[in-house]
């Protein structure tokens, strides 16, 4: 399932380059070209889901244990003291891009790597 003219989609397949940081047979994760924080990364299902209204509920808890598993490895490895977990559903909910994600937004006490 795929959307010609998705830029994860396009992520996914490896036609836009990105930082790849996790992938599986169902997801790939790759930093956020803009970071809220250092580490900021976002959660892709390979699979086209436009938002969570959209995306099949087994994929969709998938993703949140994925989005545990992932929070503690990065808090090993970043160090950080916490998490924002996002995900935004439809422009009046600042949604930019219209495959589904997740975002993982690692936070600090030291506030220099929060921005
Ligand atoms: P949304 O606002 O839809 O919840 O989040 C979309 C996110 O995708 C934004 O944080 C934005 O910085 C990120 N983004 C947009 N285009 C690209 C891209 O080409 N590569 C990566 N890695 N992130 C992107
Ligand atoms: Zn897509």
């Amino acid at each position: 399932m795929r959307d010609e003219n998705c830029i994860f989609c396009k992520i996914i397949a490896g036609e836009i380059p990105s930082n790849t940081i996790y992938e599986d047979d169902e997801f790939k994760v790759v930093l956020d070209v803009s970071p809220a924080s250092k580490g900021h990364a976002l959660i892709l299902p390979k699979n086209h889901y436009a938002d969570l209204y959209e995306i099949d509920e087994n994929v969709a808890a998938d993703a949140m244990k994925l989005a545990k598993k992932l929070a503690i490895h990065m808090t090993d490895v970043l160090k950080c003291d916490g998490f924002n977990l996002v995900q935004n559903n439809h422009e009046v909910a600042g949604q930019t891009v219209f495959h589904f994600h997740m975002h993982l937004i690692p936070r600090y006490l030291n506030a220099k790597n929060n921005d």
